[in-house]
């Protein structure tokens, strides 16, 4: 069966959701194998067989550390240069793109970048791709070389599908244009217990309507009850009232989740932009006017003030 390569995106051998995405979706498409870099391959390996990886190849060298995208470059390109696979499968985060462009270069091949969806086709992968703030889907296909594909957290479900991988260790050759910018440190990024806004199941957003940082504990509330992150407009982070790198739209952050529940936002194109796509999307406006109810499976018309608490309320009351 043809090989799908599936570069890991990992925390010190924590593999992140989107790469178990990635699993399921190459799975569609052949037998995936995992590109691991960094030190705690052990740890991964039972997460990558247990959604499918066959084969788990591990770049362990102090240059992934030191070096930003380029290592997982030389080794992506390494390893299909040598075994020739179907596929390259990476996450659509920025590290992810830039990786993906730098191997398609290196390969001569084309490149399809924020996938929302992926199936076998009669000449290799077909994808999907949301374009134009959601309003257009795009099919297509890549025509040279093998496949560099990067596909957007939550394209898919993760579905277990349990086998012991073989563990392969690569010794990766980093020539010295590979250096050219150097890691001086790096330290963890200070954040809660909520999930991450590219990869939560369920983000709730608030908006203008919500008037004020304080108030935002109304949608942190919601977000801690479902289990979800929390996301902003712009109006609301260029008001200092939530970080912007919750920000949510075309210059913010996109978002897929299964839900999207919106409150106090007015659903303005470039909001629009960054969370179309998620599957089901609830509004809660004061006004029945706002373009949000537009596109939303479900609408609250009232003060978010007052239906969110209840719906806080509702959940608790359900699950007890
Ligand atoms: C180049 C460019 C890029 C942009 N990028 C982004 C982006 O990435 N993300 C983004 O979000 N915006 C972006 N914007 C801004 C965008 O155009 C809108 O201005 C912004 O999304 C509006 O945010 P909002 O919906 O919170 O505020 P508003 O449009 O002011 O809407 C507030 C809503 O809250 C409702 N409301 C008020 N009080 C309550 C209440 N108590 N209960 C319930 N509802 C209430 C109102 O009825 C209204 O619909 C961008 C703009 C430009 C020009």
């Amino acid at each position: 069966m043809a090989e799908i390569l599936v570069l890991v995106d990992h925390t010190e051998g924590v593999v992140r959701k989107p790469t178990l995405e990635l699993l399921t979706l190459a799975r569609r498409l052949g037998e995936p194998s995992a590109v691991f870099l960094g030190h705690d391959a052990d740890s991964a390996t039972e997460a990558l067989g247990r959604y499918g990886a066959h084969k788990v190849y591990v770049v362990d060298a102090p240059e992934v550390d030191e070096l930003l995208v380029t290592p997982a470059v030389d080794a992506l390109t390494q390893i299909a240069g040598s075994t020739g696979p179907a596929a390259i499968l990476l996450p659509s985060n920025p590290d992810g793109k830039e990786t993906a462009a730098r191997v398609a270069l290196r390969l001569e091949s084309g490149l399809i970048t924020d996938a929302v969806d992926i199936t076998a086709g009669e000449d290799g992968p077909v994808t999907e791709q949301s374009a134009f703030a959601a309003t257009y889907q795009v099919t297509a296909h890549v025509t040279r070389g093998i496949p560099v594909i990067t596909v957007k957290p939550n394209a898919a479900a993760p579905e277990p599908a349990p086998v012991t991988p073989e563990v392969e260790k690569w010794d990766v050759t980093f020539g010295p244009a590979s250096a050219a910018a150097k890691v001086l440190s790096h330290s963890p990024r200070e954040r809660g217990d909520r999930p991450e806004l590219t990869e939560a199941d369920i983000v709730v957003s608030g908006g203008r309507g919500v008037n004020g940082a304080e108030n935002f504990a109304v949608i942190e509330r919601v977000a801690d009850t479902l289990g979800a992150a929390v996301g902003a407009s712009r109006a609301a982070v260029d008001a200092g009232w939530y970080p912007h790198s919750h920000q949510v739209g075309q210059t913010g952050t996109q978002v897929s989740p299964q839900l999207y529940l919106a409150a106090g936002i007015s659903g303005a194109i470039q909001h629009r932009a960054g969370m179309q796509t998620s599957k089901t999307i609830v509004a809660v406006n004061k006004d029945q006017d706002a373009p949000i109810f537009e596109l939303a499976d479900y609408g609250v018309v009232g003060d978010l003030f007052q239906v969110l608490p209840q719906l806080v309320e509702e959940i608790e009351r359900r699950r007890s």
